[in-house]
């Protein structure tokens, strides 16, 4: 197993946003987290990637327990998060916003390496190297957070609402470079309001109700639930 999540009990405060949350993704995998807004999927990645802490349970990677472990060494461990609402430096170039995804990393020829590889992948980058984050569309932002979080080398990239704020065309590509990212072997947790396509590309599914999961199965059984069809599918 990749990553095991057990019991997960997650406080703003007062606020209980994670219930006990239990999950797990295996090597290879696509796993997607389905909720509403406010049902605790972006607090489960901000856990996972050290930013909140549990005050139950514990997170194991490749069999080691991160729960208490601090950001940056859990980003070198093989995490990559690539936040809701994309957070580019917007005043940094687009190989500048590349470059701070490699931060843990010291071998320039292998960054360099994984530039080349972002740039198969989103060739749009680099036809765009010396512009201001700031100045891109919404979907080359996208991509922008997207080729960052992959500088450090992930073995398990994490997104967090990928297709927000894009049009269908871009929702798709982006969705296409999911799945070709996972293909060639990282395995990818990603949180998606957007359960159709989420589920058309994942493996195995989870769905996250005000901090507790309250479904599980593989994409094809959670897309054919009555449940899930008619609260997240429009169906
Ligand atoms: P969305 O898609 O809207 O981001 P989500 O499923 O990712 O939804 P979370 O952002 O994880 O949901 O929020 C879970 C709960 O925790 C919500 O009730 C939210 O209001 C609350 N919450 C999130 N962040 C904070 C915060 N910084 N302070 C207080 N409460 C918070």
């Amino acid at each position: 197993m990749l990553l095991e999540v057990e019991n997960l009990n997650v406080y703003y405060g007062a606020i209980h946003a994670l219930q006990g949350v239990s999950f797990h993704v295996e090597e290879g995998e696509i796993v997607t987290l389905i909720g509403a807004n406010g049902a605790g999927k972006s607090t489960t990645l901000r856990t996972i990637s050290g930013l909140l802490r549990s005050r139950t349970g514990h997170i194991k990677f490749k069999g080691q327990d991160i729960s208490m472990m601090p950001a940056d060494q859990i980003v070198r461990l093989g995490i990559s998060h690539v936040p809701e609402g994309r957070k580019i430096f917007a005043p940094l170039t687009v190989k500048e916003n590349l470059l701070m995804g490699a931060y843990t990393r010291k071998d320039p020829n292998e960054i360099e390496r994984s530039m080349q590889r972002v740039f198969a992948s989103f060739p749009r980058l680099k036809e765009r190297l010396n512009q201001l984050g700031g100045t891109l569309s919404g979907g080359e932002q996208q991509m922008l957070a997207t080729g960052r979080g992959l500088m450090s080398r992930p073995t398990l990239l994490m997104m967090d609402e990928p297709s927000m704020g894009l049009s269908p065309i871009l929702v798709e590509e982006i969705f296409n470079i999911i799945k070709d990212i996972n293909s060639q072997g990282t395995s990818i947790l990603l949180v998606e309001q957007n359960a159709q396509m989420a589920l058309s590309i994942s493996h195995r599914a989870y769905v996250l109700e005000t901090g507790r999961i309250v479904l599980s199965g593989s994409a094809k059984e959670i897309a054919e639930n009555p449940r899930v069809k008619e609260a997240y599918l429009g169906v």
